[in-house]
């Protein structure tokens, strides 16, 4: 399969093929179309599978960049993976003008507030700083349509099992889930049961 068989917006494809990609690799072509049809997707995956491109992919092509609201929300373990997803958001999105922010502890709270009050797409973050906005009503979740888990299980291992569970209670119910995580502990299971509906599994 193609990049161009899977119905990806054409100046999105444009952004892919800019990055130097060619093809699409296991888990976005198993993937991708799931997602951007709108289903709930349980990902199980490794990194270095090429998930965080898939992501970005599926966060660009959902994202309606002519409003100013957050749609798409991406939770993460480490701020290093939150910072490396919205670069990869921001690298294959060039031709669509998305804008991404990292909500990470360690920046500046101001910043945060600056870049969400400009009006951003899409929000990468760590658990904890992504609450800390939420509550304070800086990062608005009305229109969020699509929660991504990325790394579950590392999420779950640090600690951010309450956090989590905490953000999901602010965004709206008609909410699209993915969940990308290289094990499926029972932890996981439970996550998937309470915020999925009827979910695609995909094993790469
Ligand atoms: P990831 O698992 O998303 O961290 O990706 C691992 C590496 O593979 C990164 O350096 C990506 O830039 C690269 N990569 C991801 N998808 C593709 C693709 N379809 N073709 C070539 N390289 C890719």
């Amino acid at each position: 399969m193609s990049f161009d068989q899977m119905g990806i917006k054409d100046d999105l494809l444009r952004g892919i093929y800019q990055h130097g990609f060619e093809k699409p690799s296991a888990i976005q072509q198993r993937a991708v179309r799931p997602i951007i049809e709108g289903r709930d997707v349980i990902a199980q995956a490794q990194s270095g599978t090429g998930k965080t491109s898939m992501i970005a992919l599926t966060v660009c092509q959902i994202v309606d960049t002519s409003s100013r609201e957050v749609q798409a929300l991406i939770l993460s373990p480490t701020r290093e993976l939150a910072a490396q997803t919205e670069k990869q958001i921001l690298a294959i999105g060039d031709f669509i003008s998305i804008q991404a922010h990292a909500c990470i502890g360690g920046k500046s709270v101001g910043e945060d507030i600056r870049k969400l009050e400009n009006g951003v797409h899409v929000v990468s973050g760590t658990p904890g700083r992504v609450c800390d906005m939420i509550k304070r009503r800086t990062l608005r979740t009305r229109a969020i349509k699509l929660l991504i888990l990325d790394e579950s299980d590392e999420m779950l291992s640090r600690g951010f099992k309450d956090q989590i569970y905490d953000v999901y209670r602010y965004l709206p119910p008609e909410l699209q889930v993915c969940l990308v995580s290289a094990t499926l502990p029972n932890e996981i299971l439970e996550m998937t049961g309470k915020f999925m509906t009827d979910p695609v599994r995909i094993l790469v």
